[in-house]
């Protein structure tokens, strides 16, 4: 889905230059869930805005389905970052109104109208495990069910790819585990391809596979033997057959 070659990033701040990334290689599976490690400042952060087409690179290849982002026309990247891409920030402040209802945030980006929002909502909310906080005024719920809610939000118009920038950085450990269950749930189900940044290598252990950076390139992958997928199939079987 996502092919990075030579990957460079560079940020030109007055007479400065900072080399976010340096050279990064990278290819990203369709359906995968895979997270991202990395001190603070390795460019972590920078790399997800490229993936999500909010930022070009400097030099590099950047493939997304096969496409160069750094040749794409401007339009094609906003239709893209619009109907692809589905984001999840640390803070989502800017995604979410405190004095509406889950339900009213989480409609506001649908791009329906009249009762197939109202429906859409409701859905989406479901997915989340917020359906009994619909009509909850959003600043009335906990720091993880908002999380909830702008996950919902980001999965508002049917994004493949669904990135998450430090999506447990604010909350307790209990939650960010509920959280990342949450997220392979939603690649199990919806098929969704997900990428997650955190600095965290107790929640990294939990994805198919992970991948540090270091000074803006890769500096080490881990693979997990089985994906979460098919151990969960597989517990779900033994316990099938158990009952019988
Ligand atoms: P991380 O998310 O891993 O903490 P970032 O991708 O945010 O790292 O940053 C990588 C490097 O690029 C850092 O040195 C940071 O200061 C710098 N940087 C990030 N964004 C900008 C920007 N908009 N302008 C200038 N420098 C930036
Ligand atoms: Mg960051």
């Amino acid at each position: 889905m996502i092919h990075c070659d030579g990957l460079v990033k560079i940020y030109k701040a007055a007479d400065l230059e900072v080399f976010a990334l340096q050279g990064l290689d990278l290819q990203v599976e369709s359906g995968e869930l895979m997270a991202i490690i990395g001190n603070s400042g390795s460019g972590k952060s920078t790399l997800l805005n490229m993936l999500g087409g909010l930022d070009r690179p400097t030099a590099g290849s950047l493939l997304i389905d096969g496409k160069d982002m750094l040749k794409m026309s401007e339009r094609d990247l906003v239709r893209y970052k619009r109907e692809s891409v589905g984001f999840v920030w640390q803070n989502n402040a800017r995604n979410l109104i405190p004095y509406l209802t889950a339900l009213e945030n989480v409609e506001l980006p649908i791009l329906l109208s009249g009762r197939r929002k109202r429906m859409r909502a409701l859905e989406l909310l479901d997915a989340v495990g917020l359906l009994h906080r619909a009509q909850n005024k959003l600043h009335q719920l906990s720091g993880g069910e908002q999380q909830r809610v702008a996950i919902a939000i980001a999965l508002a118009n049917h994004p493949r790819l669904l990135l998450a920038d430090e999506p447990t950085g604010s909350v307790d450990s209990r939650m960010a585990d509920q959280i990342l269950d949450l997220f392979r749930e939603l690649n199990r189900t919806l098929g969704i391809t997900i990428v997650i940044v955190t600095h965290d290598p107790q929640l990294a252990r939990k994805v198919d596979r992970v991948v540090s950076i270091r000074d803006g390139k890769i500096s080490s992958e881990m693979l997990r033997k089985k994906s979460y997928a098919e151990e969960l199939m597989e517990l779900e079987l033994g316990s099938e057959q158990a009952a019988v």
